[in-house]
């Protein structure tokens, strides 16, 4: 093996025990977490090694490196997450490789997510990302809808052809009533999906939890966890 292939098995292998560990405390079924690993800022070489280790769900969040990362790696068994801040102009580009968006937060998106999703004639899985820090302008500094217009964009979502709603997403807020208080902040996306469930049975993602707080996560019951540094090693760069 290279030493890159063994650092990433190494990796990989303490996160998949911090997850077993988890779902073990939680009193879950490890079958109940599904590993996403981020890849953002990494080469396409890791990701081809990734899926040589087993891994089949990888994210990213910027479609200038994303899309050509997934093209390079269009030949493996794997499903690809845009998970980052999306802009209406990168959806064409996006809805060519990604089998999910986990950002979804405004109607305009959707819109485009739609249109463009039809005319590539693939069906795209879209989860809510809820910004649980969102201020009185309704949107999360990191992106993502305030919980009280989920069940809005939810409806669109489920209305719109070419898209799946799949579920909901958040990142653990750094400010505002949940700012370190990462398991409150996934309880609190738990019963969204409660709420959200009712409506719309099919939308069971619920993806939280990163190389940080996946423990938290895991014990909120999240069934994806999206780890990026904990598997690749701290980024170069901000991602
Ligand atoms: C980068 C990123 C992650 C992974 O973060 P790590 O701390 O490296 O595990 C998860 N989710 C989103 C939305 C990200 O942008």
């Amino acid at each position: 093996m290279t030493d890159r292939k063994d650092e990433l098995a190494a990796n990989l292998a303490k996160v998949e025990r911090r997850i077993a560990d988890a779902c073990a405390a939680a009193g879950r079924s490890r079958e109940d977490v599904t590993l996403i690993v981020v890849t953002k800022t990494y080469p396409a070489s890791d990701v081809r090694i990734l899926a040589e280790l087993g891994v089949r769900h990888v994210a990213e969040n910027r479609d200038q490196d994303a899309a050509p990362k997934a093209a390079a790696c269009s030949d493996l068994p794997l499903t690809w997450h845009f998970v980052g801040q999306l802009q209406t102009n990168k959806v064409r580009s996006v809805v060519n490789y990604a089998d999910f968006v986990q950002s979804v937060d405004r109607s305009r998106l959707v819109t485009a997510l739609s249109k463009e999703a039809e005319r590539a004639g693939r069906e795209l899985g879209c989860l809510l990302q809820v910004a649980l820090d969102a201020g009185v302008s309704g949107r999360g500094e990191r992106g993502g809808v305030a919980p009280e217009g989920v069940e809005e964009l939810a409806g669109l979502v489920a209305g719109a052809p070419g898209l799946r709603l799949a579920g909901l997403m958040t990142v653990a807020p750094l400010t505002g009533e949940y700012a370190g208080r990462e398991q409150a902040a996934f309880e609190r996306l738990m019963d969204l999906s409660t709420d959200l469930r009712r409506s719309h049975p099919a939308a069971t993602m619920v993806s939280a939890g990163m190389s940080a707080d996946l423990e938290q996560a895991v014990a909120a019951g999240a069934t994806h966890v999206r780890v990026g540094s904990a598997v690749l090693g701290v980024r170069p760069r901000l991602g």
